[in-house]
C-alpha cells in the first residue's frame, strides 16, 4: 500500500525545534505515514532532534529540495557542479541521520526560471553527478526521486517521458522519477497515460491541485490520476503538497510564487486531503479489479 505523506509547509515555514515538533505532531495526529521536510538549506535541519521527534510520534520522513544557481549541476561550470554534488551529499547525510527513505525534488538543475535551454554538456554533467549521488544513496537504502516540474521551475525535466529517459541514463535502480500533478497539469498531454507510461520508473509522487490549495477545488481530473496510479501499479509514497500565503518559507514560497491565500487552516486542509486521496485510490483500484 502507498504510504501517505504531507509536506511540512502545510504546517510550518521553517524547521526550528518548535516548528519541527508542531509539524510532526500534527502530521501524526491525522494518521499520515510520513512528513516531507524541505531541505533547500540543509543547515536549518537538526537531524538528531528531528529523528528523536519522528521516533516519538512513529512517523516516517522524506526530504525534498531544489538546487540553487550556485549549485547548478546542469551548468557547464565545474565549480557549480562540485558545489551541487556536495550539497546533495550533505542532504543524503541528513536523510540517513533522520531515517528518511527518499530524497526528492529538483536535484538535477537549479530550481528557478531559466531563460535559455539546457546544453548537452550540462545534462551529461548532471547525469554523472546524480549517478555518484545515487550510488551513495543506495548504500543507505535511500531512493532518489527526480521531480518533473513545469517550465518555469527548471529547463531540464518538464515531462515524465524526459525524466524516464534521464533516469535510464543514470541507470541505477534507486534513482526514480518523481511526478507531481500540479506540474503534470501544465506540461503533460494526458495525466493518466503519463503515469502508465512511467510505470515502474515512478518512485515518488506529489499530489497537488492546479492552484495548490484544497484537492478537488481546482481543475485537475483526479479520477484519471488515481486510475493512472493504479494502472501503473504504483505502491510508493504519495505526498500531499499545498502552499498558501498563510504559511511562508521565505526561500521556498518566493520561488514557488505563493502570493495568494488558498487556505488558513492547515489541519482542515490536510485532513481533507487524506480522505480525498484514500477515497480516490480505493475507487481506482475497485475500477481496475472489477473492470
Ligand atoms: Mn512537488
Amino acid at each position: 500500500m502507498n504510504k501517505l505523506g504531507v509536506h511540512a509547509l502545510v504546517w510550518v515555514g521553517g524547521w526550528s525545534r518548535d516548528e519541527c515538533e508542531r509539524a510532526i505532531a500534527q502530521t501524526a495526529e491525522l494518521g499520515f505515514d510520513l512528513i516531507e521536510i524541505p531541505a533547500l538549506d540543509p543547515a536549518t535541519i537538526d537531524a538528531a532532534y528531528t529523528r528523536k521527534v519522528l521516533d516519538r510520534y512513529r512517523l516516517g520522513a522524506t526530504l525534498s529540495l531544489g538546487l540553487d544557481a550556485a549549485c547548478d549541476i546542469s551548468s557547464e561550470d565545474r565549480d557549480a557542479q562540485a558545489r551541487g554534488q556536495a550539497r546533495l551529499m550533505r542532504v543524503l547525510d541528513i536523510a540517513r541521520d533522520i531515517g528518511a527513505t527518499h530524497v526528492c525534488g529538483i536535484l538535477y538543475s537549479a530550481f528557478q526560471k531559466y531563460f535559455v535551454p539546457p546544453t548537452e554538456a550540462g545534462i551529461a554533467a548532471s547525469v554523472d553527478v546524480l549517478r555518484r549521488v545515487g550510488e551513495a544513496a543506495a548504500r543507505d537504502g535511500i531512493t532518489i526521486g527526480l521531480e518533473v516540474v513545469n517550465r518555469y521551475e527548471s529547463n531540464v525535466l518538464n515531462t515524465a517521458a524526459q525524466a524516464v529517459a534521464f533516469a535510464q541514463r543514470i541507470g541505477l535502480p534507486n534513482v526514480k522519477v518523481h511526478l507531481d500533478t500540479y506540474h503534470m497539469n501544465i506540461e503533460e498531454s494526458d495525466l493518466e497515460s503519463a503515469l502508465i507510461d512511467t510505470g515502474a520508473m515512478l518512485g515518488y509522487f506529489h499530489i497537488g491541485e492546479s492552484g495548490r490549495g484544497y484537492l478537488g477545488a481546482g481543475n485537475i481530473d483526479f479520477d484519471r490520476v488515481f486510475r493512472g496510479l493504479a494502472k501503473a501499479g504504483y505502491d510508493g509514497p504519495i505526498t500531499f503538497e499545498s502552499f498558501s500565503s498563510a504559511v511562508v518559507n521565505p526561500q521556498l514560497s518566493g520561488i514557488l510564487a505563493i502570493w495568494r491565500n488558498l487556505w488558513d487552516d492547515g489541519a482542515d486542509l490536510a485532513r481533507h486531503a487524506k480522505g480525498y486521496i484514500e477515497h480516490g485510490l480505493k475507487a481506482a483500484r475497485e475500477a481496475q479489479a472489477r473492470g
